[in-house]
């Protein structure tokens, strides 16, 4: 695997960092409809069973991975804060 970098600047996400970056250890970009209609469980560990979809422009998609800090979903799913 590549040594990725994620810059966010969505700074109330668990998996935000100093520097405006992305801590997850992985995560699951989708279209808005499709993250709209998925329980918090839908992300980045069953992305190879997803169905790909076309979203027409960067407006409609969105970070699945996002989970609001100190929120109870945070467990919801497996993905891990790295240090
Ligand atoms: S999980 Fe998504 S919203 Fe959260 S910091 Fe990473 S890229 Fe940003």
């Amino acid at each position: 695997m590549t040594n990725q970098h994620i810059h966010c600047i969505v700074n109330d996400c668990h998996y935000w960092n100093q520097g405006n970056m992305c801590h997850a250890n992985e995560i699951l970009v989708t279209t808005d409809e499709f993250g709209s209609r998925q329980p918090d469980h839908i992300d980045a560990a069953t992305a190879k069973q997803l169905t790909p979809d076309a979203a027409g422009s960067c407006m409609a998609t969105c970070c699945k991975t996002y989970v609001p800090k100190g929120s109870d979903q945070i467990k919801a799913d497996t993905v891990k804060r790295m240090p």
